[in-house]
Order: structure tokens, then sequence, then C-alpha cells
């Protein structure tokens, strides 16, 4: 009436999913029995199908936790839920299996995947099975006991079998130990194993199987248990017919269906109500040792299984209270100390991570505002105008001389030398034809990829490798799709520079400033370098030294070369190789005095003393009256000019990127974020990426651990309520 049973399965159930060892402490039926004794079977007629996995090798190598749940035959016909049906609360993507041969088949895969190493898991396979034909009750069916080892069953595989079988038959679970009658119950391993654990033999039900070997007397012999007295009783069963005949009058009882999945409980009360009425009724009705009548059926057998297991449960109804309110205690202490109550949720996570990212790349944008972005252009252009400089006019031993003409005051700009006009020329067209449209774009992606990647690979992200990557795939994507377009906007809208470039006075200043600047930082950067080398070589007189030596050697290897040139001329190489001698006899010399090494250091610094006077010419050519000037007076200052390109270059750059690419990608990258991430994901999704995260996975289980126990706790609580009412009620009447 209190439906304990159903309701302590239940809360098992959920304790399951907390913790195995919790729900240990509800009582279960534990199926032993030695290899053969028939467990299979009794199991089967309980349950009335054809579920659990056959097979000349052992079969049965983890154990089958087996939850029976009774439903009531209404219920299924007025939904879409089925009549009968099995869940693996492990597999949940199985869902409901209506088909039994497909439990089978699943019971099997699971237990075959056992390594052939292990032989036997204890980690236990659950299975639920919802019937308005089965009882509610909680089974467990453990590997069969091996009564002989042989060659591919050895010792150990009997061992971790007993030591498995130990594991559960202890209390307060119910002992079913299964044995054949035709086997002596000296010889039976299910008894003695439950003997150890269970001497009195309160908590163990004898289930004697192939009760049509033995003839009728015999059987009701064992029945009444005078032998092996146990308390709970034995009970004789007739579940199979012999092998021999077995599938035959098993299909013609059962209407010679041949689907395993057939009914089977009709078939055996068939034949059981056959065995033990008719003919044998008198034996089987004989007084038990107790003075009940002896036990005999199936269907006794559940009964008896029912009111054992109710009994059992309404026992320890208290005692797994108690349990799990200390549990409870546990889970709730440690939730607000660890996490002061603060409750999450999958959901909530994936947001707060989601909105964390989009307000981190806000921030980060501020890195990419246009003044910003055209002062990254303006050093890049800067690189390229000083590459272009030292290319035309640095290289050009004629520079000296456009410095020297810049002085003469008499010479208007028109009178200038054509080839320096030229010159001019060529430079701001190599600046302008240099592919900005594509170099700028490149380095604004560039820097934005970047901070995707950095962003994408920080913390939470380190967590979640799969969606870091799909961020950075979906931020590569964009840019790529964005690149070509922006380039060409870039490269259009600087067309006209290439052409002519106008220079107002105000530009013009400014660019000359800029460069002066740019050349000051040229020449300190050479003398850094020269001062390094002066330094190595032991102070200026010595480099002065090693630098005149350096330039005689030079001169010699030119005048040599040319020497050669001319010898070559005259195919005259007789002589070559008398001067050749002659000539590396000084060499050997020379390089006593100098290490390889200061040689280098030499030629490095008579280079860069060459540039170092350029520079500086060009340096005070830049400050003169004629450059301070105007852009009339460009082809004189050719590095002020070119500054001046470099700077509209870069803003009428920087305003295109700025539309094409980061406005863009601004706009997008967020919304990207919430379609690929927020809402891509499915719920199961949600909670993977939440777990994927150490710290949340922990509040997680803690969180919903404190939450199944206090609901146990409360279905416990009125469960213990409701005892307490039915005994008052029973004591008042
Ligand atoms: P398990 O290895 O303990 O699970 O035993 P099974 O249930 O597979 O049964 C072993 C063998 O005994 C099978 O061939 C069954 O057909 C047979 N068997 C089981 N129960 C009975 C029974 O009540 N009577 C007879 N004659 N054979 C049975």
């Amino acid at each position: 009436l209190l439906q304990l049973t159903k309701k302590l399965i239940e809360i098992r159930s959920v304790l399951l999913s907390v913790d195995q060892s919790d729900a240990l402490k509800l009582p279960s039926i534990v199926v032993i029995g030695s290899q053969s004794s028939g467990k299979s079977s009794v199991l089967e007629a309980i349950v009335g199908h054809e579920f659990l996995p056959k097979g000349n090798n052992m079969v049965t190598r983890r154990p089958i936790e087996l939850t029976l749940i009774h439903t009531s035959p209404g219920a299924a016909s007025s939904s879409t839920t089925p009549a009968e049906y099995g869940v693996f609360p492990g597999l949940p993507h199985l869902g409901k299996v209506t088909s039994f041969s497909t439990i089978q088949k699943t019971l099997t895969d699971l237990n075959l995947a056992v390594p052939h190493e292990l032989a036997v898991s204890d980690d236990p396979i659950q299975l639920q099975i919802h019937s308005p034909h089965v009882p509610d009750l909680t089974l467990i069916d453990l590997p069969g006991y091996i009564q002989l080892s042989s060659m591919d069953q050895p010792d150990a595989l009997k061992e971790n079998i007993s030591a498995l079988c130990d594991k559960y038959i202890r209390e307060p679970n119910i002992i079913l130990a299964v044995c054949a009658a035709d086997v002596d119950l000296a010889n039976s391993p299910a008894l003695r194993s439950s003997r150890r654990v269970d001497p009195l033999g309160t908590r163990t039900i004898g289930v004697v199987t192939k009760m049509d070997l033995v003839p009728p007397t015999v059987g009701a012999e064992i029945l009444r248990g005078d032998r092996y007295p146990l308390h709970l009783g034995y009970i004789g069963v007739v579940c199979k017919a012999p092998p021999s005949v077995g599938g035959g009058v098993f299909r013609s009882l059962t209407g010679g269906s041949s689907d395993s999945t057939s009914n089977v409980t009709g078939a055996v009360l068939r034949r059981e109500d056959e065995f033990f009425g008719g003919k044998n009724a008198k034996v089987f009705s004989a007084k038990g040792r107790s003075g009940e009548k002896i036990m005999t059926g199936t269907d006794t057998l559940r009964r008896r299984l029912m009111d054992v297991l109710e009994t059992s449960m309404a026992a320890s109804l208290h005692g797994i209270t108690n349990a799990v309110q200390l549990e409870l205690e546990d889970a709730s202490y440690q939730f607000k100390v660890q996490y002061n109550d603060r409750r999450i949720t999958s959901e909530s996570y994936v947001a707060e991570t989601v909105d964390a990212l989009k307000s981190r790349f806000k921030e980060y944008t501020s890195q990419f505002t246009r003044p910003a972005v055209r002062s990254k252009l303006k050093t890049m252009l800067d690189d390229k105008v000083m590459n272009i400089l030292e290319q035309l006019y640095w290289n050009d031993p004629r520079t000296a001389e456009l410095s020297r003409l810049s002085e003469d005051r008499r010479l208007t700009p028109e009178e200038l030398d054509a080839y320096w006009k030229f010159k001019l020329e060529t430079a701001s067209s190599l600046l302008t034809k240099s592919g900005i449209g594509r170099d700028s774009t490149a380095m604004v992606a560039e820097g934005l990829r970047q901070l995707i990647d950095s962003l994408a690979t920080g913390e939470p992200f380190t967590w979640h490798p799969e969606a870091s990557s799909r961020i950075v795939d979906f931020s590569h994507a964009i840019l790529r799709e964005r690149m070509g377009m922006t380039a060409d906007q870039v490269e259009n809208c600087i067309k006209p520079f290439k052409y002519e470039v106008e220079v107002d006075p105000r530009e013009w200043a400014a660019g000359r400033e800029r460069a002066e600047g740019k050349f000051d930082e040229e020449i300190g950067l050479v003398e850094g370098k020269l001062g390094e080398i002066r330094k190595r070589v032991g102070g200026s007189r010595r480099l002065g030294g090693l630098i005149r030596h350096v330039g005689d050697l030079e001169k010699e290897e030119e005048e040599r070369r040319q020497r050669r040139m001319s010898r070559l001329s005259r195919a005259d190489e007789a002589v070559s190789e008398q001067e050749e001698g002659g000539d590396s006899d000084g060499t050997v010399l020379d390089a006593y005095k100098y290490s390889a090494a200061q040689i280098v250091d030499g030629r490095n610094a008579l280079l860069l003393s060459n540039r170092l006077t350029l520079l500086k010419l060009r340096s005070q050519a830049l400050k003169s009256r004629r450059c301070k000037t105007g852009p009339e007076q460009a082809a004189f200052c050719p590095e002020a000019f070119l500054a001046v390109v470099a700077d509209k270059l870069a803003y009428t750059s920087t305003m295109f990127i700025n539309i094409e690419l980061l406005e863009q990608f601004f706009y997008q990258f967020p919304r990207e974020i919430d379609s690929r991430i927020l809402y891509d994901l499915n719920r199961d999704e949600i909670a993977k990426f939440a777990r994927e995260n150490p710290k949340i996975k922990q509040h997680l289980d803690l969180q919903e651990r404190k939450d199944k126990l206090e609901q146990v706790m409360r279905s416990l609580q009125s469960l213990v309520n409701l005892q307490q009412e039915s005994k008052g009620a029973g004591v008042g009447s």
C-alpha cells in the first residue's frame, strides 16, 4: 500500500546517479549461482522476456544492475509511451529500447567489451525495465561461479568472480542463491558463499532450478530445506525445458513464436502448473520444515522477492535516511564554503563566457582607432621611404653633388639637372606603386588576427579547444573575405598619387620636419653601431687605423680586379700566375696585423662611416633655407617630398581600411560569436562546454549532488512520515 519498494527504487536510481556507494546502502537482490545453474532462466522468467547474454563462453562479465519498474497497464495505452521498454542510464542516446533482442545484444556487447585479460569487471551495467508485467524489484545479476578451472578459464578468473560476488552479497542485500536440483546442494558455491556472510540464512533465499530433472519426491525433500536451513526458505522452479527438447517445447508453449523477445512468463507458468500440479500436486503440497507449505513456482518466487525486498527496504529506511542526511549536510557545507551558495548553470556559464569574450574584444579594438592605425601605417611607409632613398640616393655617389647644388642660392629648381628631377619622379612612383593596398591591408588584418588568436587561446578558452578553434576559424574567414576587397579599394583610392602629388606649404613643412626627425634617428642608429665597433676594436684611434687599412685593402682589391679584367682580355696567363703569387704575400702579412673578425668589423665600419657622412650631408640639406622654402624645392629635398607622399598615402589608406575592413570586422565578429557559439549549441553541447572547464565542472557537480540529495531527502522524509502514520494507525486500531 505504501509502495515503499517502488519509491525506494526510484530513490535508489537517483542515488546511483550521485554516488554508487550511497545507492548500495539500499537493499537489492543479488543473484548468485554457478555457471549453468539456471540463473539466467530464473531472471528471464521473472522479467518475462529473454534478454540476457547467451553463449558457451562465459558471457556475464560485468554485474548487471537490473531495476524493474512496474507500470500501470492503463498509463501506457493513453500516451505514446510504449508498454514495455528498457533504459540504459549509462547509454542515454539509446533512449527507450522496446525490443528485448536489442537489449540482449546491447548487454552482450557491453559484456564482451571487457578486455579479455580482465575477464570480469566490477563496473556494473545499469538497466531499467519498465513494464506492467514486472514487479518493482532491483536485481543484480553476477557472473556465474566457476566450478572447475580449465584452460580458457584460469584460476585467477575463478577468484576474480568470487571476489566480485563477495562485494555484492554484503548487507543489506538479499542473496538469491540459485542451485540446480540435479546437483548436490553440498556442492553449491552459491550456498557456500552465502553461508559465509549470512550464516543464519536470514537474508538468503534459495532457488532450486531444474526441478523437472529429479524425481518429485527428491525435489520436495530439497525444498523442505532440512539439510541447509534458510530462514527465508527454498523455492523450486522449472524455468526451461532440457536443452535437447528445450527450444521446441518452449516455442510450442508460446504459440510457435520464434521471437526471443516473446513473453516467456506464460510458458513457464504453464509448464510449472503442469509439473507442480497434476499428478505431482500431492508431493509438493507437503508441509515444510517450519510447518508452512513448501514453495514452488516462479510466481511464488516473484511474490516472495517482493515481500522480502519490501520488508528489507522498510528496515533500511531509517538507516538510509540518516546516511543521506549526513551526505546532504556535507554537500551543503561544501557548497556554502566553496561557492558561498552561488548557483550556476551551464547556460549562464556559456553566456558569461561569450559576454566576457565580446567585452575583451571591444576593449582591444581601441588598438585599432584611426589615429592608431594611421601611425602604424606611417611607420611602415616611412620604412619604405628609407629603403627607396637608400636605393636611389645613398648608393648614388652623385648625391653629394646634389647637396652642394642646393647650397647654390642662384640656382632655381627649374635650372636643376633633369637627372635629379627624374630621380624624384622615380622615387615617388616607387613609393606609390609599391603595393600599398595589399601591404597596408595585410598589416592591419594581421593585427586583427593576432588579437583574435590571443583572445581565443587565453583563459577560459584553454579549456575549450573546440570553441577556440571555431572562433579562430570564423574570424579568419571574415578577414579572408574582406581582405581582397579592402586592398583593391585602398589601391583604387591612392591611384591619383601615382600620377601627381600636390603638396601645399603646410604639408611640406610637416613632411620636412618628419624627414628631419627620421634622419636624426637614422644618424643616431648608425653612430650607435659605429660606437659598438669602436668599443670592440679599442678606441677611435685604432678604429681609424683599421678603417684606413680596410680602405687600402679595398683599393688594392679594386686595382687587382681591374688588372685581372684587362689581363683576361689580353689572355696573358703566364704573367698572371707570377703576379698573383707576389700579391698574396702582402695579404698574408696584413692578416697578421688584424684578425679576420677585425677585418669584418673594419669593413662594416667603413660602410657605416661613409653612410654617416652622407646622412649628415642630407640632414644639413633638409635643414637648409632652400628646403624650408616650400614644395617647389622638392627636387633638392627628395626626403621631405617622400615624407609628404607617405603621409598622404597613410591617411587615405587608413580611411578605406577603416571602412572596408575594421568597421565590417567589428560589426561581424561579435555577431558571429553569438550565432556560432551561443545559439549554435544544443542543450547537451552547452552542458559539455561548461564541464570542459574543471572549475565549473566541480561547481556544477557539487551543486547537482546537493540538489539530488535534497530531492532524495524530501522523498525519504515523506516515506518515514508515512511509515510512522501507518504504524500509528496499526497500533490505534
Ligand atoms: P546460467 O548459466 O546459470 O545462467 O544458466 P541458464 O539459465 O543459461 O541455464 C543453463 C542450462 O540449463 C540451459 O541449457 C537451460 O536450458 C537449462 N535449464 C535452465 N532451467 C531449467 C529447468 O528448469 N529445467 C531444465 N530441464 N533445464 C533448465
